[in-house]
């Protein structure tokens, strides 16, 4: 393999818009700036798309639209295959590429290309396993037919902080049922986007399938593509506050859509655990992402039995956690994405040792340059702190003592959100019986990493509707149609 330099790839990088299979520049010429955030430098300018742009991608996408779904589903998930092949062999690349732009370290960033790759693998195999039927009236006389198709072109949104495998757990399931794409990517981290476009085009998806807007206007730019009546589907993954909004947007054309928001997930742990399993997963489902995921532990509750060694346990591997930027060997927490989320990281922290929490390691941001904040534990912390009630998306594990059962589910499901939840227990009955309790679209049962390509991820309540990955994922680009046949 040749060298790999930080210069090299983003220099490799096209970064103009994706428009019709060709690479074009936003209408005057207008870029804007991507940042490394360990050190706040500028690594390039990509084309920040108007209004305009953002038409001219759907119309694209329109005009593929009927040639694409009458593309084979074998050549479409042969397609999905090539380009999966494409990201493992390209890997290291495209992770340094994805450190750069977002921070997290480079064996994190090498886990996500291959996480995001597996759902081209996944899809590549779905996309022939579309089924319909045939079957008898009740009447006898009568018959149904019933078929999939692609549902339409799609608006894809995706947030930065899994810069890939956010868009191909989307983009998969797209291409296998046959639906054309406009993407727009999160601002601050472009890059990973654009050179999966790159390589699917290699792969050979044809013109127009997928269409890439990078921009700084993304209500400018999206607004009017929901309500121009083209498009038939949205699936955003970003927080619940703007998922809100485009739910409202997208009721005026009544478009499908998929919603993977925020969220909240409480880390319940029974006296009955293995701890040190439970140690083990608390760092996972804390650490993963430097505690910037959806599914990031927000809450612990400890048992009281075993609330004192869990926290002493937990605070030594976080203190042992080395800090650094993610291109550095061995760093596990790199910088946060910007200056905004250090300040509301330092807020809740602060908010919560004002209502008397404890803390037990870190708990102050690191001085610039760059946006670090430590690995952090608070414990003793009220139910009324802040960060109780909001995702705290950044390193810091508070943790909260219970007594009972009961007192520890009702304070798990004391949220908004319902993703993920975590539960660890050596007792096989509280196990389910608790897991039927939580009230989340997923459960992480003595283990602190849910996701997985062949399971459906998703939430319930304000986490979101819809679930992307496993069987189901395909069905959020698909529509339903039922022939009725009189013999
Ligand atoms: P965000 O602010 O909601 O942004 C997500 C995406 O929406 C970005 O591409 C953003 O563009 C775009 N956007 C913002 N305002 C928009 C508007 N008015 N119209 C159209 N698009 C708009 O979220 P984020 O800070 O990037 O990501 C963090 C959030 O995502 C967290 O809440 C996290 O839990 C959630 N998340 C959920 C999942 C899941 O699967 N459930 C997975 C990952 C993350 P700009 O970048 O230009 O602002």
């Amino acid at each position: 393999m040749s060298a790999i330099s930080e210069a090299g790839v983003v220099g490799a990088v096209d970064k103009e818009l994706f428009i019709g299979g060709k690479w074009v520049p936003a209408t005057g010429g207008r870029t804007f700036d991507v940042q490394d955030p360990s050190t706040g430098t500028v690594l390039c300018q990509v084309a920040d798309a108007t209004p305009e742009d953002g038409l001219a991608a759907l119309d694209a996408a329109v005009e593929a639209q009927a040639g694409w779904a009458a593309v084979a589903p074998r050549e479409r998930g042969e397609i999905l295959r090539r380009a999966y092949e494409k990201l493992i062999e390209r890997r290291d690349q495209l992770a340094l590429l994805m450190t750069l732009e977002m921070g997290k370290p480079l064996a994190e960033a090498a886990g996500e290309i291959t996480y995001a790759a597996e759902f081209f693998r996944w899809f590549a195999e779905e996309a022939v396993r579309v089924d319909g039927g045939y079957a008898v009236a009740p009447n006898g006389v009568g018959r149904f037919l019933v078929t999939r198709q692609p549902v339409g072109p799609a608006l894809l949104i995706t947030p930065w902080n899994f810069p890939m495998a956010m868009g191909t757990r989307k983009i998969g399931p797209a291409v296998a049922a046959g639906s054309t794409m406009v993407i727009k990517p999160a601002a601050q981290t472009p890059l990973s986007m654009l050179a999966l476009a790159a390589i699917l085009a290699e792969a050979g998806l044809p013109d127009g399938v997928l269409n890439i807007v990078t921009t700084t206007d993304a209500g400018g730019v999206m607004e009017p593509l929901i309500r121009d009546g083209r498009a038939r589907k949205l699936s955003f993954t970003g927080s619940t506050a703007v998922g809100r909004k485009l739910l409202e947007q997208c009721a005026e054309k009544v478009l499908r859509t998929s919603m993977e928001l925020g969220g909240n997930a409480p880390f319940l742990v029974f006296e009955d655990a293995d701890l040190d399993a439970a140690v083990e997963g608390a760092m996972q489902a804390k650490m993963r992402n430097i505690g910037e995921a959806c599914t990031a532990a927000n809450r612990f509750y400890v048992q009281r039995g075993v609330v004192e060694e869990f926290s002493r346990r937990l605070t030594e591997r976080m203190q042992a956690l080395p800090m650094g930027r993610g291109t550095e060997d061995g760093v596990v927490v790199g910088p946060l994405i910007d200056e905004a989320a250090v300040k509301k990281v330092t807020e809740l922290v602060k908010d919560a040792t004002e209502r008397g929490a404890r803390v037990l390691t870190g708990g102050a941001a690191i001085d610039g340059p760059g946006h670090f904040y430590p690995a952090t534990v608070l414990t003793d912390v009220p139910a009324e702190a802040r960060l109780a009630a909001e995702e705290i998306f950044g390193p810091v594990a508070p943790i909260t003592p219970f007594d009972t059962e009961d007192e520890a589910v009702a304070k798990a499901n004391n949220t908004e959100y319902g993703l993920v939840s975590y539960l660890y227990t050596s007792d096989v009955k509280r196990a389910l019986r608790v897991s039927e309790r939580l009230e989340a679209g997923m459960i992480g049962l003595n283990q602190g990493v849910v996701s997985n390509p062949a399971a459906p991820f998703g939430g319930i309540k304000q986490s979101g509707l819809g679930r992307e990955g496993g069987t189901v994922g395909i069905d959020e680009f698909l529509e339903t149609k039922y022939i009725a046949v009189s013999l």
